[in-house]
């Protein structure tokens, strides 16, 4: 067994596997608690022929073209810009939500004049946050701000977070602006892809090495032991413990649970090809669920799809071990939650072996692109490590 072990295979867990077992010819394992690889990234064929995302819709947009050319060398990507609507009022409106919902909301007679107030007062911005609409001082502005703020992101953020805007970190609510013209793309970076026969195969490529031995189905905690300065595994010494999983997990908790959401994903099959107006809505005013997804609207190749299936997203609390709620899929970040996130990270001072990268080992809300930049450059740490003394 090699004493490099990774604990996770999602995007942060494989790409380092992929850099130490290449770059420096060392033998890694990687340890995945899930029967699967490519954490929360993992798609597969269902019995109608059709690519779903297990853990929920994921698009690929990024300004940085090195992260496109990275992911090119594991798989084939062709370009995908997603298109949203809202439900909101009993009618699909655009989401971005753009000069075209201005009118859908409040029809054109009384957009007319906002229109022209909006373009004054964001000329030359191409997206602008909600909160900053609210927040200026043109009350026509503004009031058109608070209805979107209300009729939209008060409702989505209560049902996604469980808590209300004002408790929870601005970049949420910031990840939604409002488009400044009448663009409809949701995403607004300049690569949008998807993988031409989904994320899985990336995961598979990229930890097809050599030096790469990759367990699933296999809890890392319970084989993991951090004392006195010192990691093991199954009472073996470990050189180094790459961490991808939930921090708090990995102290036992020891602190006090640090907060995740969950989503409780159900799925609706129909004969029919088609079902929604586009391939993702958002349900602002729905009870319980905040969007849906159809899976066939992105696939690459759909000849082999028989009917459609829609997945609907109820989000809930993560609760450790359940059934439904069981996976941490996005982190809270409140104030608190940082102080307590924070305490964390005093424990892993304790440990020059070892090293947390990710979204759950560094409690962050990383879209895919900051994630994989992110742990290229992690690498870098790691590397040093592995390649200076370090007994
Ligand atoms: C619903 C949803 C939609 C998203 N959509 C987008 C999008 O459209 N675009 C975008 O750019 N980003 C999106 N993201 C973000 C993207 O999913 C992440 O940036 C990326 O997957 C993070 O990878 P990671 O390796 O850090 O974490 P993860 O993918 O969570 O991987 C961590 C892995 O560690 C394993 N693990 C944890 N604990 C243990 C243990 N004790 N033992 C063994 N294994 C363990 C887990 O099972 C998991 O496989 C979305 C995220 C979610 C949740």
């Amino acid at each position: 067994m090699s004493n490099i072990i990774i604990v996770g295979s999602g995007f942060s867990g494989s790409i380092l596997a992929r850099k130490i077992a290449e770059e420096l010819d060392r033998k890694v394992l990687v340890v995945e608690k899930r029967p699967h690889i490519g954490g929360n990234m993992y798609d597969e064929v269902d019995e109608h022929g059709i690519l779903i995302q297990k853990y929920g819709p994921h698009f690929l947009n990024t300004n940085k073209y090195f992260i496109i050319k990275f992911l090119k060398q594991y798989a084939e990507l062709f370009p995908f810009n997603v298109e949203l609507m809202s439900f909101i009022d009993g009618k699909y409106v655009r989401l971005p939500f753009n000069f075209e919902t201005v009118q859908q909301l409040i029809g054109p007679e009384k957009a007319e004049s906002v229109l022209a107030k909006l373009r004054a007062a964001f000329a030359g911005r191409d997206r602008v946050p909600v909160l900053e609409i609210v927040e200026h001082p043109d009350p026509e502005v503004s009031a058109y701000g608070e209805l979107l703020f209300e009729k939209a992101y008060r409702t989505y953020t209560s049902k996604m977070w469980g808590l209300q805007p004002e408790q929870i970190d601005k970049y949420v609510l910031d990840r939604v602006p409002m488009a400044m013209g009448y663009d409809r793309r949701y995403l607004n970076k300049d690569f949008q892809y998807l993988p031409v026969k989904g994320f899985t195969e990336i995961f598979k490529n990229m930890l097809d090495h050599p030096n790469i031995e990759v367990r699933l189905n296999i809890d890392a905690l319970e084989h993991l032991k951090l004392a006195d300065g010192k990691a093991t595994y199954d009472g073996e010494d470990v050189e180094c413990l790459i961490y991808t999983g939930a921090i708090d997990e990995l102290f036992g908790r020891k602190y006090g649970p640090l907060p995740y959401r969950s989503l409780d994903i159900r799925y609706t099959y129909s004969e029919k090809d088609s079902v929604q107006p586009c391939e993702i809505i958002s349900y602002p005013q729905a009870k319980g669920y905040t969007r849906s997804t159809e899976y066939r609207k992105i696939m690459f190749d759909d000849s082999a799809a028989a009917g459609s299936v829609v997945a609907t997203e109820y989000p809930l609390d993560y609760v450790p071990g359940a059934e439904v709620g069981g996976t941490p899929y996005y982190p809270v970040v409140t104030e608190d939650s940082t102080a307590l996130y924070e305490k964390y990270l005093g424990e892993v001072a304790k440990y020059k072996n070892l090293f947390l990268c990710g979204r759950l080992a560094e409690f962050k809300y990383y879209n895919m692109d900051v994630c994989i930049e992110h742990a290229l450059k992690y690498f870098e740490n790691v590397k040093d490590y592995l390649t200076k003394d370090h007994d």
